[in-house]
């Protein structure tokens, strides 16, 4: 029988607002173990939550964003359970009525385009943090993180392969990026993932068994977790087995999901409202404030450099993953007006070195004055494509302008017909053998005698010349 993937996720963001979700503490990262607590975080007796309004206007804009209905009215709820980062014995989060439900957002895998719906999305504090001494049979727990504000954001059980999940993850992560609400850190845990798995018959319509995985801090951790799972509860199904429903961990040095039951029986929370919170009014013109101040999305952006600039999909894809590569590639092209060179120059080169350097499109070493320079040097003919590439990279290394690379290198392309004729009739001379094979019919030796050429060039020969002459001197 031939099985498919049901999966959903539940996304924690964490919100770029200076303070915390219901105190003044401050929310940055690292700093020494409790120094930014205050009796509201650490659940002293007594105290009671303000909710910070720029929680708020960053959880609208998301919704909004993912295209959710707004709830005129949502409440915050007591989620209950007693862990030592937790300090209240309970977490403030939402529950019946989040603050908004019912969105979708678009992602595409292999030209295939997919609606992901959002089930809901809805405001929370974070939780403390345990550090377990490796020394010393001791735990400690740093509350600097203890209501940090998240929002959470639970999609349906609408994505179908593990390489849809991860594109659909990095749309969201585009999106909370393009919003500056969240800096999108897998790695630092501000942007975490649960994923919702279970397989069923291809075809029909009712949902397997599902399994929660927890712990994945990277797109290809997730990726891999789904995979192994999804071959994992096949393999049971095809056993005659059944998948039990639990909460597995992903352990990416052995590749294998392992189980964590004590997180089930700690599984009822019994939500209730929270008394010390009123409900939460949300009116059209606080929304409407909001949605006029929403950048260009990921989505119409990439629609837009389809339809403006002629781009295939899939370079806008790439070229839209951020606002700042989208605004470098859109600069280029304003010094350098076609399009699909920019892109190929942008997603190349540049994109590869960015990468080996590791550094972001910010602090790029070449400007996109500097990457149209260098293609109007192309476009000219006073260089070829491949030497570009030499160029590009001294330009990385050394902060030059092309045009002066190209001079104190002396780069320039040859394009006088007779310095070509002559290196080519060198070549022959030099290749007697060779030259009476080609005649005799071993015609994959033409190929050869370019590449003999452009090497006794230095690769400055201008290719298309190359091939004509030497077709008329060895042929004719
Ligand atoms: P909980 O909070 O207990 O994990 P939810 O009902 O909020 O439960 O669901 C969490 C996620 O699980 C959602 O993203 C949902 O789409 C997904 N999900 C629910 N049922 C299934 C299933 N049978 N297979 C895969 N994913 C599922
Ligand atoms: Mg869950
Ligand atoms: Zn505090």
């Amino acid at each position: 029988m031939n099985y498919e993937a049901v999966i959903g996720l539940e996304v924690h963001a964490q919100l770029l607002t200076r303070t915390k979700i219901f105190c003044g503490c401050s929310t940055e990262f690292g700093a020494p173990p409790n120094t930014h607590t205050c009796p509201v975080c650490l659940g002293m007796p007594g105290v009671l939550p303000v909710l910070n309004r720029r929680v708020v206007d960053y959880a609208i804009r998301m919704a909004l964003a993912t295209n959710c209905t707004i709830a005129p009215e949502s409440r915050f709820a007591r989620k209950n359970s007693f862990y030592p980062d937790l300090p209240k014995g309970y977490q403030i989060s939402q529950y019946e009525l989040p603050i908004a439900e019912h969105g979708h957002v678009f992602t595409e895998v292999n030209g295939k385009t997919n609606r992901i719906g959002i089930t809901r999305i809805h405001m929370e504090e974070d939780a403390g943090k345990l550090i377990h001494d490796p020394y010393r049979p001791v735990s400690t727990v740093d509350f600097n993180r203890t209501g940090v504000p998240l929002i959470e954001i639970v999609s349906e059980p609408d994505i179908r392969s593990p390489e849809e999940a991860g594109a659909y993850l990095r749309q969201l992560r585009a999106i909370v990026r393009y919003l500056e609400i969240c800096d999108g850190n897998m790695e630092e845990g501000s942007f975490r993932c649960d994923a919702n798995v279970s397989v069923r018959p291809a075809g029909t319509e009712s949902f397997g068994t599902r399994t929660e995985l927890k712990n994945m801090n990277s797109f290809k951790h997730v990726e891999n977790a789904l995979s192994y799972e999804i071959r994992r509860q096949k393999a049971v199904i095809a056993d005659g087995g059944e998948v039990v429903q639990e909460t597995l961990l992903w352990d990416p040095a052995k590749g294998v999901t392992v189980s964590m039951r004590w997180k089930e029986e700690a599984h009822d929370y019994r939500y209730f409202p929270d008394p010390d919170l009123l409900p939460l009014v949300i009116d059209e013109g606080w929304v409407e404030k909001i949605r006029r101040t929403l950048p260009e999305l990921p989505d119409v952006k990439k629609g837009r450099f389809i339809a403006e600039y002629g781009l295939p999909s899939y370079d806008a894809v790439v070229l839209t993953g951020s606002r700042g590569l989208a605004d470098y590639f859109e600069e280029c092209v304003k010094h350098f007006p076609e399009p699909k060179t920019v892109s190929n120059w942008v997603m190349g080169s540049l994109l590869a070195t960015l990468k080996a350097q590791n550094k972001t499109i910010e602090q790029s070493p070449v400007s996109p004055e500097r990457v149209a320079e260098l293609l109007r040097l192309i476009g000219s003919g006073l260089i070829s494509g491949k030497i570009a590439k030499t160029v590009f990279d001294e330009m990385v290394s050394s902060g030059k302008p092309p045009e002066t690379i190209v001079r104190e290198k002396g780069l320039v392309q040859v394009t006088d017909t007779d310095a070509i004729v002559n290196v080519v009739k060198q070549v022959l001379t030099e290749h007697p053998k060779e030259v009476s094979d080609y005649k005799a019919g071993k015609s994959k030796l033409f190929g050869f005698f370019v590449g003999q050429v452009m090497k006794a060039t230095r690769g400055k020969a201008n290719p298309k010349m190359v091939n004509e002459i030497l077709k008329k001197m060895i042929d004719g």
